[in-house]
């Protein structure tokens, strides 16, 4: 029997991570969306970080329908909702926020405080998925569906970019030129900030380079602080990311930067107990702000997603390969590798 049939039949095929190094295919119903839920055949799946260490173990919650980055064609809605109609092409929001705490109601539901007490397995690595119709945004019919299921890191970076207060002309570090460095790098680009990169990895330099990078240079071969004044005119950095989880990469970005400065952790990955050092007078003397931001708001997702149709971003150089789901192992083998950025899945 094809896959058609099945999905003909009512049926559909969707991955499970089910430990470490293995994924399993079940079969279940398509299922049929309650009253404010829309059903979406999903197109493309991009495999983020949080999978790839579920696939690699170091994030063990098993069985786990994963997938969160997630693009499609809606298939049904119910009866409330009404943001998207069948046919329109989507990218989804996988987060689960309560809308009662108090952290939702003061417009932080990036970090609901019930987050966690809710099973929500994303289960992008399916043909078909169930979402809240508020968790759906349009997307232009012309936009690739892989550059729609980056929608998730952009919105996450977006909200990075705004907690920063980035205004145009300001000097940027962007410390680690992965997925989420990239990320940085485009959005601050597209500010008219000046972006310098640090990265040891002569293959993700060039990247960053390409993309638009200033100047990239390797901390492993320069003092980091005094790189960073030097290319500042002795100031320092308006804004820096940290977008590697490496505690010791804190202590410099701290001391290298402007008056005024802030610095901001992006990655959600820092080894759990580990301490960072600063030293605490320059916060009074500088006013440096050290901070960091967790996922999106809606808000940000919409910004995001708008930001893809209308080609103001283009995600093309982050698209390292695509696989059909039959092959998704395969396809977080490659996610692995230091020099891809998206690996995309596509049931
Ligand atoms: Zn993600
Ligand atoms: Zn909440």
């Amino acid at each position: 029997m094809s896959r058609t049939e099945k999905s003909a039949n009512g049926m559909m095929r969707r991955a499970i991570m089910a430990a470490p190094g293995e994924i399993e295919f079940e079969e279940l119903e398509i299922p049929e969306p309650g009253s404010d839920q829309a059903l979406i055949k999903v197109h493309s799946c991009a495999l983020c970080t949080w999978e790839q260490r579920m696939y690699t173990g170091d994030e063990p919650i098993y069985p786990m329908a994963g997938g969160h980055e997630v693009s499609g064609i809606v298939e049904k809605v119910g009866e409330r909702v009404f943001n998207v109609q069948p046919g329109d092409h989507v990218t989804l929001s996988g987060l689960y926020r309560c809308h009662q705490c108090e952290s939702c109601l003061r417009g932080y539901e990036n970090i609901c405080e019930n987050m966690y007490k809710v099973r929500n397995p994303p289960g992008g690595l399916g043909e078909y998925v169930l979402r809240y119709g508020a968790d759906c945004f349009k997307i232009a019919d012309d936009v690739p569906f892989e550059h729609a299921s980056l929608s998730e890191p952009l919105a996450c970076v977006l909200r990075s970019v705004k907690q920063s207060k980035l205004q145009g002309g300001e000097r940027v570090v962007i410390v680690g030129a992965g997925l989420m460095g990239l990320l940085h790098l485009v959005l601050a680009k597209n500010l008219g900030a000046v972006v310098f990169v640090s990265e040891p990895d002569e293959s993700r330099q060039q990247k960053a380079l390409e993309m638009g990078a200033d100047l990239a240079f390797n901390p492993l071969e320069e003092d980091y602080v005094e790189k960073v004044k030097a290319l500042t005119n002795g100031r320092g950095a308006d804004v820096t990311y940290v977008c590697v989880a490496h505690p010791s990469t804190v202590e410099p970005a701290v001391a290298a930067s402007a008056n005024a400065g802030r610095v901001l952790l992006y990655s959600s990955f820092f080894p759990k107990g580990q301490k960072i050092e600063v030293d605490p007078n320059i916060f009074h003397k500088k006013e440096v702000v050290l901070t960091g931001t967790m996922s999106q708001t809606r808000g940000e997702f919409l910004e995001a997603a708008q930001l893809i149709s209308n080609r103001t971003v283009d995600l093309e150089p982050l698209i390292s390969a695509t696989y059909p789901l039959d092959q998704v192992k395969e396809a977080f083998d490659e996610a692995l590798k230091i020099n891809t950025y998206r690996v995309v899945v596509q049931p």
